[in-house]
């Protein structure tokens, strides 16, 4: 069973959920009391304050925010500040142009050593 929201679910919250490939493998990967966590921050953080991040300088994570919980790390872009800035080659998420103004992609998840150094 899928602890993830479904599309339905989701819509309830300020800002639309796009979760990447790379994403639902990676949190799938996770053990199961830390995708509960990392769902909740995606949820109760991510979705309505995603402003209340990093954003990332380094050459490799350029374009993308990051939101921290515990160790764990999840890589996102709010779709508005990816155009606005013309990140969409960089973050090679090409559908936030046709995004709305609250949408998110969520690009990958994972423990702090093996996000920044993947
Ligand atoms: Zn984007």
């Amino acid at each position: 069973m899928s602890a993830m929201l479904s599309t339905k679910e989701s819509l309830q919250f300020p800002y639309k959920c796009n979760k990447t490939d790379e994403f639902e493998k990676a949190f799938r990967k996770l053990d199961t009391p830390v995708q509960k966590t990392i769902q909740k921050t995606i949820e109760e953080v991510l979705f309505r304050q995603p402003y209340a991040s990093k954003k990332l300088i380094s050459a490799e994570h350029k374009g993308k925010r990051s939101l921290r919980k515990g160790d764990y790390r999840i890589l996102f872009a709010v779709c508005e500040e990816c155009v606005k800035l013309r990140e969409v080659d960089i973050n090679r998420c090409k559908s936030c142009q046709s995004h709305g103004t609250n949408d998110v992609m969520i690009f990958t998840v994972g423990h702090r050593k093996k996000i920044y150094d993947a």
